[in-house]
């Protein structure tokens, strides 16, 4: 497999030419067409495999930069996590070239929330957080994720471990109940499980 097999954006192949990607990783190869054809995934990896970009590159080659709300929320379960995410997206971005004005946010905590607030006025195009920030900033109306076509549920495992579960279903309760779930983790514990039945309608599970 090769990326020019995915019915990615030449954009897009442009940006993972500039990342210096040449093949896909296994993961990627699963989930990539799964998430251009709006399939819910259970993404079943370890880090390392490249399951950041097997998300961010199909989700970042459907923003509609002309629409400005929230169009996809990416949550993990700690600081450290999202931030990593979010420089990939800043990445991302900065390869797409001046044109493609895709807007991201990061949504941690331990960051001053007033001047997040005033940020947030401007909706952005992405989200990624941790779960109990975003959950706040929604709950004061500073953000909304109704109109959020794909959530990312990244190291849902950990997620799980730290108590964040709650703070991740108030999320959810709070989307679109058509929203595109994409749960990654190194296990799937059972309660996990449980989860998945309550969102997840014929996810694609994928193993590598
Ligand atoms: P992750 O499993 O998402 O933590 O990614 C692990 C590392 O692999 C990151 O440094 C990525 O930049 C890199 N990476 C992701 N996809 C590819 C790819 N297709 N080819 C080469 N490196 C990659």
């Amino acid at each position: 497999k090769n990326f020019g097999e995915f019915k990615l954006h030449p954009i897009m192949i442009n940006v993972i030419d500039k990342l210096h990607f040449e093949k896909p990783t296994d993961i990627q190869t699963e989930v990539i067409p799964a998430i251009l054809k709006g399939k819910s995934v259970i993404g079943q990896s370890h880090t390392g495999s490249g399951k950041t970009h097997a998300y961010l590159l199909p989700l970042l080659n459907q923003i509609d930069v002309e629409k400005r709300s929230v169009q996809f929320v990416i949550t993990a379960p700690t600081r450290e996590l999202a931030t990593q995410i979010h420089d990939e997206v800043k990445k991302i971005v900065k390869f797409a070239g001046k044109e493609q004005q895709w807007i991201s946010k990061l949504l941690v905590g331990g960051t001053d929330k007033q001047k997040m607030m005033e940020k947030l006025k401007q909706p952005p195009h992405i989200v990624v957080g941790t779960p109990g920030r975003i959950l706040d900033l929604v709950k004061e109306e500073a953000i909304s994720i109704y109109s959020a076509t794909s959530f990312v549920i990244d190291e849902a495992d950990l997620m799980l471990d730290l108590g964040f579960i709650n703070d991740v279903d108030q999320l959810l309760v709070r989307s679109n109940k058509n929203v595109q779930l994409l749960v990654f983790s190194a296990t799937i514990p059972q309660r996990l499980e449980h989860f998945f039945k309550k969102y997840l309608e014929n996810p694609i599970h994928v193993k590598i």
